[in-house]
């Protein structure tokens, strides 16, 4: 057996639990990268991992990720995430929510969560009620900040869509650009409906056919068997569906000028960002692209901390601030021929000391 410090992906994380809770059934994992900027922030995903020790992997990868996020989102928050490894059949009930939660509650606010895969709203309002350390929560109109990140993380991978078609392609406008979206989720659908109002030219996939079919009927787009969507002949890939899809031979397959989209860690491994950059293809970080959610509900946790109102004009700005990150990141790779996750992930290690 080995253990997990010796994991590739284990990098000198402050904290990594495990939650066991017989009488619920809970078995899930809580991961701290980083506190320095603030209490370490990031989402649960909920998933059925056939090998256990790929949430253990999920968990490591993500928390370090999501304290890049928060600091190049410039955040006062550092980078935490939590897994909850589900049986085959995705059996979620309330008490392993608040078995979880308590968790949550226990480690005193060093980490908040929200929601990733496989979590809803209704999930983290249940979370609510056993800890305070939680954002992501439903809330009233639609000039508040926060509720379901996703559409927030949608609206900045699309500006960030915006900014690399630009960049690469010298375009101001998504009319007539095609666009290959992986996954028609919360934040895959998000960007397709966005593209589809510019005039982006769509094509959708996901292992849940039925989905990918239903909004490509809402937007007049066509749909791909899942394993075909990397290979679609287009401007840009959209990866946002689950992680590492960029690996030899995702990457051998892809036949686009820019891969931009929201899943988190798409690169399977670290060689893999300049590979695309051999192929002359034009990347966009994901967790830098990928930052609306997490600003969104970070506003709305430390607003609902100080009592006050959150105003979501505030979130809009910051939301917008995505694309000149990453020209700032496409600029230095550029100029110093270091690929663009390299570059972002320098500027990441500086912003938070290491
Ligand atoms: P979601 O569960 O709403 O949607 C994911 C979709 O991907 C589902 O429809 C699922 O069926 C599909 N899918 C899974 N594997 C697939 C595959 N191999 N091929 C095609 N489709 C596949 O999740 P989401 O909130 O939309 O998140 C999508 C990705 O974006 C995840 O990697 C998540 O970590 C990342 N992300 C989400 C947010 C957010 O605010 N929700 C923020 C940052 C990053």
């Amino acid at each position: 057996m080995t253990a997990f410090w010796t994991e590739e992906d284990y990098d000198d994380h402050e904290l990594v639990q495990l939650i066991r809770d017989p009488a619920s059934g809970l078995t899930a994992i809580i991961a701290l990268h980083s506190t320095r900027l603030g209490p370490g922030a990031g989402g649960t995903r909920f998933w059925h991992y056939s090998e256990p020790k790929d949430a253990m992997r999920d968990a490591l990868r993500l928390s370090r990720g999501m304290s890049y996020k928060n600091a190049m989102a410039g955040l006062p928050m550092g980078g935490g995430k939590a897994v909850i490894l589900a049986d085959p059949a995705g059996t979620k009930t309330p008490q392993m929510i608040h078995a979880f939660a308590d968790a949550v509650e226990r480690l005193g606010g060093r980490y908040v969560t929200a929601e990733d895969v496989g979590i809803t709203e209704a999930d983290m309002t249940m979370v609510a009620e056993r800890t305070q350390f939680v954002s992501g929560l439903p809330v009233d109109g639609e000039d508040a900040a926060g509720g379901d990140p996703g559409p927030f993380t949608a609206m900045g991978i699309f500006h960030g869509i915006k900014a690399a078609v630009h960049h690469k392609l010298g375009k101001d406008s998504l009319e007539g650009v095609r666009i290959a979206i992986q996954g028609a989720g919360s934040v895959g659908g998000g960007v397709a409906r966005l593209a589809a109002k510019e005039g982006a030219i769509l094509t959708l996939s996901d292992i849940d056919e039925d989905r990918a079919a239903e909004l490509a009927d809402e937007l007049d787009a066509d749909t791909v068997a899942p394993d075909a969507i990397m290979s679609v002949a287009c401007d840009v890939f959209s990866p946002n569906a689950l992680g590492a899809i960029l690996d030899d031979e995702g990457i051998a397959r892809l036949d686009c000028a820019i891969v931009a989209g929201g899943a988190n860690n798409q690169l399977k491994r670290e060689h893999h960002g300049a590979m695309l950059a051999e192929r002359g293809i034009l990347y966009a970080p994901d967790y830098v692209i990928n930052a609306g959610g997490i600003i969104s509900v970070t506003l709305e946790y430390l607003c609902r901390h100080k009592g006050e109102p959150c105003d979501i004009n505030e979130v809009r700005k910051r939301i917008a601030q995505i694309p000149g990150r990453l020209e700032e990141i496409w600029r230095e790779s550029e100029a110093t021929g270091v690929s663009p996750d390299r570059v972002a992930d320098r500027m990441a290690q500086k912003l938070i000391g290491r």
